[in-house]
């Protein structure tokens, strides 16, 4: 078959895809292995076309590369270092042991996922996780949903379409992946009627547009930027006194601004981020927010507050194209029953958060001492996920000075090993808040071959 030495017609010395496939072993099903050797393959014969030389060899080294490729564009667990907790790209936050042993146990086989055992009749999937969230906050009811952007437009297209909504050209916000308000209010059939400055709203500017076709006044949390100087917003307990009901779109999930499940209290960095239940507290009739930003849960879109209200929320066509999956409810109950029992401060996100920086110090001290030319060095976190806009969190790391023109090389190896970290200009910096311990092997070692795979050139 290999016919290497056969200058005389290239494109006889391309093999089939079938050998080349057969000579590929990536741990994938053969379809994507015959997918990848059917791309080499291709690419040898334009070569050839073109006159160019092609060999056997360079075929199938090419083919690996492409099933290497595929390979790892899988959806696959990495290394957060950059210290951003709620970390968007990578997928938010991450689960606990025990939340996702829930999930397993409820998915695994069949579960009453809308039914009522005892009863023998049908439930609602609503029962479980949206009840306990709405407890955990101080609501009356809840009902959990895809993510909060289907929460928002779910609950305009139910209580509003045809009508007024009103909100402060200060929160016509973008949220990070294309959630911008004005859009998802034009998609849900309302009609925005939009009032003060982007600085400044007061009180009279709702009021003066206050109608008998104001279906809602929305707040929207304007969650990743923050307006500093001359601004004034209107508090949600001022915008009740208006009459129609005022929904809160609260984006980052902080069920309690008092943070009863952290030991030392909020920290410094949360100031400034609306608690669910202040929100609930100060008026608002309804509240959306994430699952998986401060909550700290599976991804999900939860709105808590009256019953009345979420009545028409759920019966609307919209809630069964957004509703939320059996994983998704269940990771989502276990985590509501850790913050009914006081015991959110086991949940990853929360752990993370409530690391000392002693602790991380010592981590990154350990690590350094693996890894040539690396130190310790203080660092500043982020919440992340749009949330706490401004705020960092004291943290510590791993630095290197590599200078400039080699960080990026660094920072690609260390991709290239699943770790994800940051620079600073000419220093590669892994922010160990956002590490679990389990990881920090792997990390040392990780740094120290990005280190000297990047070293030979320089
Ligand atoms: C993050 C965020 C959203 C979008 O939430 P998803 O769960 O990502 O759909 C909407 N509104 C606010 C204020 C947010 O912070």
């Amino acid at each position: 078959m290999r016919e290497t030495d056969a200058p005389a017609d290239s494109r006889s010395s391309i093999p089939s895809v079938e050998v080349v496939a057969s000579s590929l072993d990536a741990g994938l099903p053969h379809a994507l292995l015959v997918q990848c050797a059917r791309g080499a393959v291709d690419a040898a014969r334009e070569r050839a076309d073109g006159g160019g030389p092609v060999e056997h060899d360079a075929v199938v080294a090419d083919a690996r590369r492409r099933a290497a490729d595929l390979a790892r564009r899988l959806l696959r667990p990495v290394v957060n270092a950059t210290g951003v907790l709620v970390h968007t790209n990578l997928g938010r936050v991450p689960l606990s042991a025990p939340t996702l042993e829930a999930i397993r146990a409820a998915a695994s086989g069949y579960s009453n996922l809308e039914y009522r055992v005892d009863e023998g009749r049908r439930g609602s999937r609503d029962e479980h996780a949206g009840a306990l969230l709405a407890r955990a906050c101080g609501a009356e009811a809840g009902l959990v949903v895809n993510n909060n952007a289907a929460a928002v437009l779910l609950v305009l297209a139910a209580l509003a379409r045809g009508r007024e909504v009103i909100v402060s050209r200060g929160e016509l916000v973008e949220i990070g992946g294309g959630f911008r308000v004005p859009e998802v209010m034009a998609e849900s059939g309302t009609r925005l009627v939009e009032v003060g400055t982007t600085n400044r709203t007061r009180w009279a500017d709702y009021q003066a547009v206050v109608g008998p076709d104001t279906a809602l006044v929305l707040k929207v949390h304007a969650s990743n930027y923050r307006m500093v100087g001359f601004v004034e917003s209107t508090p949600v307990e001022e915008l009740t006194v208006l009459g129609p009901p005022v929904v809160v779109d609260a984006g980052s999930g902080l069920l309690d601004a008092a943070t009863p499940w952290l030991s030392g209290g909020p920290p410094a960095w949360l100031a400034g981020e609306p608690g669910i239940r202040q929100c609930l507290e100060a008026g608002a009739a309804l509240v959306t927010f994430s699952g998986d930003k401060l909550l700290g849960g599976p991804q999900a879109g939860v709105i808590v507050g009256r019953a009345d209200l979420l009545e028409p929320v759920g019966r609307h066509p919209l809630a069964r194209a957004v509703r939320a999956d059996k994983l998704t409810l269940a990771g989502l109950q276990h985590v509501a029953l850790a913050y009914l029992a006081g015991e959110a401060g086991r949940l990853p996100l929360w752990e993370m958060a409530a690391r000392t920086t002693d602790d991380l110090r010592a981590r990154a001290g350990r690590i350094a001492e693996r890894v040539p030319g690396a130190e310790a060095v203080p660092t500043e976190a982020v919440a992340g996920g749009g949330s706490t806009p401004g705020h960092t969190i004291p943290s510590a790391g791993v630095a290197v000075e590599v200078g400039g023109a080699r960080v990026a090389a660094v920072l690609t190896e260390l991709r290239s090993r699943d770790v994800v970290a940051r620079a600073d200009s000419g220093t590669v910096i892994c922010d160990l808040r956002t590490v679990d311990p389990v990881d920090d092997d792997r990390l040392a070692s990780a740094l120290a071959a990005a280190l000297e795979a990047t070293s030979r050139g320089a």
